[in-house]
């Protein structure tokens, strides 16, 4: 293959050279950080830093950053806290989530009903926004938790956070924020969003995979997440990943300094992808809000074409990209974040979501738009539908 495309950036991202750099560069803080000796003490003043790192780049504030292994668990975390506290006999026993949340809510929700708690889905409009009068007719002195994501990973959709979370407070509900995507491409700060609760993970923003933060705000509860050792105030037990967590710092700081300018940048890329098809490709449907979506985000369906076959075609071209599909199954299940946004099961079943990232240039998107019209029309003949509804 001559080219690669890498426009999957939803899905996860090449780490920053400047991230591997510092990792290297730190081999030598082997110590345990909760040994008394200085190498010891080396690799917990690293990973300190790197806890001021990821508080900077949220204003937020560092004794509320908990490092997890990821998103999945920092999300995992917060719904399991609020069973415990269910558990206990609070008197708030409802909690409230989307209806397109990470697999990460999703299939925690589904474990914690089938136990018997009490969870309700807002649902969302077309664009993937949350209805917020069902929202808000849902809500009530019973519930505990309001846990609605920032920006969603399939359709780049934003929802309105600090108004969400403004409704949450209103009732006496704790707010929970999955901002994982989010981060790294539009502001996030914790001053700022009436949000008690927030999940990040590195992997998503040029960092190393299987590390990522749970904030938690100073008075909001939370119960121990791994037993054991003393780490993480002792809710989160286990040996510091020392060089995952500097890492993570690092991508912290990039993020924050090149906030600006990564934006802007996304945005151009998925704007003149955007304009490009819209040109070249006949009955294109572009999916999520049409203003408040994440930069680099660009979902698209193509009537009459196979997703599954539309992104083969694409990898042969070297250009790597996503369908919301649950293929990992082998069912071929259209997005369920597209279908919950009351797009058409064979609208959904020919989306592709292109993610652009930090490492994408004005050249990759160029050489898309001359790939692409050709493999849309290839699939289209191979459609059985020929007529556009
Ligand atoms: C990727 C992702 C996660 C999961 O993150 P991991 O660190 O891989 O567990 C959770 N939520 C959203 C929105 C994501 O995009």
């Amino acid at each position: 293959m001559d080219r690669i495309v890498y426009l999957d950036n939803n899905a996860t991202t090449q780490m920053a050279s400047e991230v591997a750099q510092i990792m290297r560069d730190n081999e030598s803080l082997y110590g345990n950080a909760s040994s008394m000796h200085s190498c010891g003490r080396d690799a917990a003043s690293a990973i300190e830093w790197a806890r001021e790192e990821v508080a900077a780049l949220i204003d937020g504030d560092k004794s509320c950053v908990y490092f997890t292994s990821g998103a999945s668990e920092s999300n995992n975390t917060i719904f399991s806290t609020f069973r415990d506290l269910i558990d206990d006999g609070s008197k708030r026993n409802r909690i409230i989530t989307t209806t397109i949340e990470h697999p990460s809510i999703i299939e925690e929700v589904k474990y914690l009903k089938k136990k018997g708690y009490k969870i309700d889905e807002a649902p969302v409009d077309v664009y993937g926004k949350v209805k917020l009068d069902v929202l808000k007719s849902m809500l009530g002195d019973d519930v505990a938790l309001v846990s609605v994501m920032w920006g969603n990973n399939e359709t780049g959709t934003i929802q309105d956070i600090k108004e969400i979370g403004r409704l949450a407070h209103e009732c006496g509900a704790y707010f929970h924020s999955d901002a994982t995507q989010a981060i790294g491409k539009i502001k996030v700060s914790i001053r700022d969003c009436n949000v008690d609760y927030l999940s990040l993970s590195g992997h998503k923003f040029y960092g190393p995979k299987g590390i990522g933060v749970l904030y938690v705000a100073k008075n909001a509860p939370i119960t121990p997440f791994v037993h054991g050792g003393h780490q993480e105030k002792g809710y989160r037990a286990g040996t510091y990943n020392t060089l995952n967590i500097i890492g993570l710092g690092e991508a912290a700081k990039l993020a924050r300094e090149g906030l600006q300018e990564e934006h802007d940048k996304l945005l151009a890329l998925r704007e003149r992808l955007r304009k490009g098809i819209e040109e070249r490709i006949d009955h294109v449907v572009i999916n999520g809000h049409p203003t408040d979506f994440l930069p680099g985000t660009l979902n698209v369906s193509f009537p009459n074409a196979e997703g599954e076959s539309i992104l083969l075609y694409l990898d042969m071209e070297g250009i790597e990209v996503s369908t919301g599909s649950a293929c990992a199954t082998g069912s071929l299940e259209p997005s369920y974040v597209l279908l919950a946004s009351g797009l058409d099961v064979e609208l959904a079943h020919g989306s592709i979501r292109f993610s652009l990232g930090r490492y994408n240039t004005v050249e990759d998107v160029d050489y898309t738009l001359e790939k692409l019209p050709s493999i849309i029309e290839k699939v289209r003949r191979m459609s059985t539908r020929k007529e556009f509804k």
